[in-house]
């Protein structure tokens, strides 16, 4: 891979920060943006803008087929069977806040249980919480170890005729472990739950087919795979998304509306009330683009590379725990250093150029069952380099030296 050249179709990384050229290395909260996608964004309002699906005129016809080609793309990137089990979202938390109401409020009795584990993030906590507080329902965890991996036994005792819906994270995005969601889905069907993959870190760096995993939903955004902020797919089987409840009404929505009541409109559009985001879902459909062009295979081997990299480099310094060390890993270095705060290297690493994610990370839960209040999280993605890994390990070295 010539990550020369893929760094230049990235503008922002040619920016410099506090006087130093930046070293990006927040990827896990958001990804940056190549050329293509900045520019999808302009043209669409130079040459595209029209509201979807409901206009008689060429503009309209038009958006709507940019709009509709990204849902196309969609289905094909986690290998869908039909694109109308394709939703588009705000991203991972809208995704799994409507499942958790338009198929919780429906399907959830009192007694019944949600199994989650202890590294969700907030945004696949909260929204089971709301719903099993309505409906009377449990929430069970599955445990994890001291190195972050699920505890497989545990979660397979959980599991009973009360489990209706199993909702767990792919890859975790504060410890960067893959989980076995294969197996996890496999085990949850044989009770006949539901289950939803969080795939907010997986979908950009493993390939994701929903049929050979056999989840029930998906979830991802597009600002983590090198799309705008503020979009999103929710994956979801065809006969479950027909037999939920709409989430949202509205317009678009709706096949026929009197004040008698109302029937709805057919999948996907059952759940997308009102005008959508419709530059950036059309913006998103580059991103893919853009990554189609590249190999995905040898993507991944980078990331990997660094990811390991930095941990064996990292794991050097003094006082330096590594936080997160399953077997099965991506992208993700989360570390603590003995006697400084995680905001203090944050900072002073910021002072280089060098932007990393300090913080809960959103997984309060799990930072509780590990015993911290925090990390300092570095994650990796196509464009980074061993260079920057070598400028954290230093930045590391010297924000430690200037804190002790
Ligand atoms: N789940 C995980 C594992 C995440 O990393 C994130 C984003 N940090 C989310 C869910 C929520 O994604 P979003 O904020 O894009 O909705």
């Amino acid at each position: 891979m010539d990550i020369a050249k893929i760094r230049a179709d990235f503008p922002i990384l040619a920016d410099t920060v506090n006087g130093k050229p930046l070293i990006y290395l927040d990827n896990a909260a958001t990804s940056q943006k190549p050329q293509v996608v900045i520019d999808a964004l302009r043209h669409y309002y130079e040459h595209s803008n029209a509201n979807i699906h409901r206009g008689a005129h060429y503009l309209a016809a038009k958006a709507t087929g940019e709009y509709e080609a990204t849902r196309e793309i969609i289905r094909a990137f986690l290998n869908a069977r039909k694109e109308c089990e394709i939703i588009f979202t705000r991203g991972v938390t809208e995704g799994i806040n409507l499942v958790a109401n338009a198929w919780g409020r429906k399907n959830l009795q009192a007694g019944d249980e949600i199994i989650l584990s202890t590294m969700e993030h907030h945004s696949n906590i909260v929204p089971w919480q709301l719903i099993a507080q309505e409906r009377g329902a449990k929430i069970k965890v599955i445990p994890i170890t001291d190195s972050g991996e699920l505890l497989m036994d545990e979660f397979t005792k959980l599991l009973s005729p009360r489990t209706k819906f199993v909702s767990i994270v792919h890859a975790s995005n504060a410890l960067g472990t893959i989980n076995p969601v294969q197996e996890i889905i496999r085990q949850a069907h044989e009770v006949g739950a539901k289950v939803l993959v969080d795939g907010a870190q997986s979908a950009v760096h493993l390939p994701i087919d929903v049929q050979a995993l056999d989840c029930d939903f998906f979830a991802f955004s597009g600002h983590k795979v090198y799309a705008p902020t503020g979009i999103g797919a929710l994956y979801g089987k065809e006969e479950i998304l027909n037999s939920m409840p709409p989430y949202h009404g509205g317009g678009e929505m709706i096949k026929d509306v009197s004040f008698d009541g109302s029937t709805y409109n057919d999948l996907p559009h059952k759940f997308e009330a009102g005008t959508p985001n419709i530059a950036d879902v059309i913006a998103f459909k580059n991103a893919f683009d853009y990554l189609n062009t590249l190999d995905r295979k040898a993507i991944a081997e980078h990331e990997n590379f660094l990811m390991r990299y930095a941990t064996e480099a990292l794991r050097e310094i003094e006082g330096l725990r590594l936080i997160g060390t399953a077997k099965e890993k991506m992208s993700v270095v989360s570390f603590v250093i003995e006697g400084a705060h995680h905001g203090d290297v944050g900072t002073l690493l910021d002072m280089q150029g060098i932007a990393v994610r300090t913080g809960h990370h959103c997984a309060q839960p799990l930072m509780k069952r590990l015993g911290i209040s925090g990390t300092v999280r570095a994650s990796f993605a196509l464009y980074n380099t061993q260079e920057e890994i070598d400028a954290l390990v230093k930045g590391v070295q010297k924000a430690r030296k200037m804190l002790l």
